[in-house]
């Protein structure tokens, strides 16, 4: 399908070229300095002091739960309004998920009420999501997480430039991970960091992430060592140096491209005003500064979202959801038979998501609201 305005679009130009070109030639592939820039830019830019690239969000994800220990008989409570990847890496230890709910109709993060009381002798760790980079009410989630002995891990796959009160989204709580598929504010193709300000678990997320083993084929490259032990049960989940040149490459374009990203939300949020009241804009005066990696927007109560969608297309305009929720999926109601979760399950009907990236212009943010304006109408 060839769209007037897809969902997202990459900004790729002759610096991604170069930055891959320039690995080809130097024939080091994985695992070395190109990697260990990256890492550091990353730090730099969230203020996270260990940032380790691994190879996508998920593994990532994954990485959190083993490193923090959990695994079969524990309980961990995640947001069923997000990408089924948030709950799989809890599944893939053995532990069970807890679905927790959202805020409402203009907070789609995290419901730190719906989390309280989910909580139960066997809950070890609080996954959240900063949903369409906009920050969880981290305050109470991490009060919470103290009062009871709790983990912390963000998904921060939306959350990239995000900050709550001056402090990066990634870095509140135990563990941080992000992603850079293509879709996302920046990206490596696939590819994800795993963040934390803790010594001890960036030890152990190191050595998960390269099989447990306690030296690399770079330090042995260079002379450092010559062979090395195995201490922990880990996994191949390493980035190359192929995907680390891009992401250096990204990373210096990510604020400018997160501000334009803003000022098109902006744009957004006051033609959807003017021309369809009947349309709710989530997250308007939220907490902290946004990354805005998504234009999520609710439809007005039983309209045919399908039949919205399908207008949109006929006008060269895609459009997503985000997302199904995860509790409703087979695998996941065979889990839990008994979630209760009517914010979630009423906002997920009438989510839509409009297009968001850097190079769209601010015509075509009122090309797309004039078309919805028009389909609304035209729907009621
Ligand atoms: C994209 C995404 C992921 C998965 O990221 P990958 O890098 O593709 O593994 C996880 N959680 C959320 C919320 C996402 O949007």
């Amino acid at each position: 399908m060839n769209w007037r305005i897809p969902l997202a679009d990459v900004d790729f130009d002759g610096d991604e070229e170069e930055a891959v070109s320039a690995v080809l030639r130097s024939k080091w592939l994985t695992m070395g300095e190109v990697t260990q820039q990256f890492e550091k830019d990353f730090s730099k830019l969230t203020g996270i002091e260990h940032c380790m690239a691994v190879t996508n969000c998920t593994a990532g994800l994954h990485l959190a739960m083993v490193a923090l220990g959990v695994g079969a008989g524990d309980e961990v409570i995640v947001p069923s309004l997000s990408f089924v990847a948030t709950a799989n890496a809890v599944r893939y230890t053995g532990a069970k998920v807890v679905f927790a709910d959202i805020g409402g109709e203009t907070d789609l993060t995290i419901s730190s009420q719906s989390i309280e009381r989910r909580i139960t002798e066997r809950t070890r760790a609080i996954i959240v999501m900063h949903y369409a980079g906009y920050a969880c009410d981290m305050d109470a989630v991490i009060k919470i997480a103290r009062e009871h002995g709790l983990y912390v891990v963000e998904d921060a796959a939306h959350a990239l430039g995000g900050a709550l009160n001056g402090k990066s989204l990634g870095s509140w709580g135990d563990i941080g991970c992000f992603s850079f598929f293509p879709n996302k504010n920046m990206t490596t193709a696939e590819g994800g960091m795993v963040t934390t300000n803790d010594d001890e678990l960036a030890k152990k997320l190191g050595l998960l992430r390269s099989h447990g083993m306690t030296t690399l084929t770079w330090d042995r490259h260079q002379g450092h060592a010559w062979s090395y032990d195995v201490t922990e049960l880990g996994y191949n989940y390493r980035i190359d140096e192929i995907r680390s040149a891009l992401g250096i490459t990204q990373l210096k374009k990510l604020a400018r491209n997160n501000e334009r990203r803003r000022e098109l939300t902006e744009e957004y949020g006051r033609e959807l005003e003017e021309l369809t009241s009947s349309v709710l804009v989530p997250f308007r005066g939220h907490r902290g500064s946004s990354a805005h990696h998504i234009m999520p927007i609710l439809l007005p109560e039983g309209s045919d979202r399908a039949v919205v969608m399908d207008k949109l297309k006929e006008r060269g305009i895609q459009t997503s959801i985000h997302y199904p929720p995860i509790h409703l999926f087979s695998y996941y109601r065979r889990e839990n038979d008994s979630a209760n979760l009517k914010i979630t399950e009423a906002i997920a009907r009438r989510e839509l998501t409009l297009p968001l990236y850097p190079g769209m212009s601010s015509e075509d943010v009122s090309y797309i609201v004039n078309c919805l304006a028009e389909t609304l109408g035209s729907d009621q």
